[in-house]
């Protein structure tokens, strides 16, 4: 793979340019234009994408590494590159030629493109209130979303809604919705609990009109759109859950080192030990499981039981090592000065993201439950 940089200067970004940025992009809850420029010019938007678009091609297994050295850092880096490395898939697999000549233009940061099915007012899936009614060559869209990622500078958005009233498998359709389009409004209003800058919006739309040409995949086929890279993008964010729980150890054991109680480092009482002992086991096993998962999926197997298995151990585990981590800070870590402090607001996003965690339990409960 010609061009990528080596995996030591690209955590080096996360770790030191986004890590120097962080307490601005907190403040404004907005990611600096330069910033998010030095990440394409970096290739974090380019790691998994096929060659033929201005990608890198690089295989699950190659980009985990990349992946776990982002989610070190602040989480608006991990999401950057988790999501962009994702949402080029549907657009390949479903997109028409036009909305495949957008792909190149997110390896270079031109475009972005934000995924869009969570609803305030309706469930997921078959349980979606937007509604497109089809207008002779166009549709007419109405709805809302929330808290739909990188809202805030996406150029386009992958919108789902029903087409009919049936509630099926196939009542979904979805669009690739360009941001300028009239009756489209982003309100970026919306402001999350850590992942600062990852651009959170509420999207209002009522009788939108959106031409048929826009309409991502076949009519009915939105579900499978929605689900298109879903196996896929439950290790990729299994890896960023393991890579903030190990800057969650490390952060541990620098403070556990350096914090003297009673004339020793609090690292040489057990206590503490057992801390990060167990906060070292969990992660271990995390990563083994998203390395199986990744595994599977490299060979060209189904991974889906894998990948399921890897995101509902992942997100129980970062919990606990963050928990624990802020635990061996003791009271500075509830501080403002303290980095446990980030990284335990930005780990509880993973409870919901892409599913929550109890939606996750249901999907391994029904592999387990057909096997055996
Ligand atoms: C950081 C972050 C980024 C996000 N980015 C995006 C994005 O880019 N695009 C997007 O579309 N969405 C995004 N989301 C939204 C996320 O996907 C949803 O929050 C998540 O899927 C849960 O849906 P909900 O919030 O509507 O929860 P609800 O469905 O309201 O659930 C509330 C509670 O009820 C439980 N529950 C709900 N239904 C059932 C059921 N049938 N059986 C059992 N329990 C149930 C849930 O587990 C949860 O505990 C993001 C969320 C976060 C936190």
């Amino acid at each position: 793979m010609s061009g990528v940089v080596e995996l030591d200067a690209f955590r080096k970004f996360f770790l030191e340019d986004m890590e120097k940025a962080y307490p601005e992009i907190e403040r404004t809850d907005i990611l600096p234009e330069a910033l998010h420029r030095r990440a394409a010019d970096v290739g974090c938007y380019r790691l998994t994408m096929p060659v033929e678009y201005g990608g890198y091609g690089m295989g699950i297994m190659a980009f985990l590494p990349y992946l776990e050295a982002a989610a070190e850092g602040p989480g608006i880096g991990r999401m950057l590159v988790h999501l962009t490395n994702g949402t080029w898939q549907p657009l390949r697999m479903f997109g028409n030629e036009a909305q495949r000549a957008i792909i190149p233009k997110i390896a270079t940061g031109k475009a972005v493109v934000a995924f869009c099915l969570t609803e305030k007012t309706g469930g997921t899936g078959r349980d979606l209130k937007s509604r497109a009614i089809r207008d002779g060559d166009a549709w007419r869209i109405s709805g809302e979303k929330h808290l739909i990622t990188f809202a805030d500078r996406a150029t386009h958005f992958i919108l789902v809604a029903a087409s009919d009233t049936k509630g099926a498998k196939d009542s979904l359709t979805a669009f690739l919705v360009k941001r300028d389009t009239p009756g489209f409004e982003i309100d970026a209003s919306q402001h999350t609990m850590g992942m600062h800058g990852t651009g959170h919006a509420f999207l209002r739309y009522e009788n939108m009109e959106v031409a048929d040409e826009y309409r991502l995949g076949e009519v009915g086929q939105g579900l499978e759109v929605a689900l298109s890279f879903l196996d896929y993008s439950r290790v990729s964010l299994s890896i960023c859950m393991v890579g903030l729980a190990q800057r969650a150890l490390d952060e541990a054991v620098a403070f556990a080192r350096n914090r003297v109680t009673f004339g020793r480092p609090i690292s040489t009482r057990q206590a503490i030990q057992g801390h990060i002992a167990n906060m070292h086991s969990e992660i271990e096993a995390g990563r083994h499981l998203v390395g199986h998962a990744a595994r599977i999926c490299e060979d060209g197997g189904d991974y889906t039981a894998a990948a399921a298995t890897a995101k509902l151990f992942c997100l129980n585990m970062v919990g606990r090592v963050t928990d624990l981590s802020l635990r061996v800070h003791g009271g500075f870590g509830y501080t403002k000065e303290a980095a446990i402090e980030r990284i335990y607001r930005d780990a509880r996003g993973f409870w919901f993201e892409e599913g929550t965690a109890e939606i996750q339990e249901l999907v391994v409960a029904r592999h387990v439950l057909a096997e055996n």
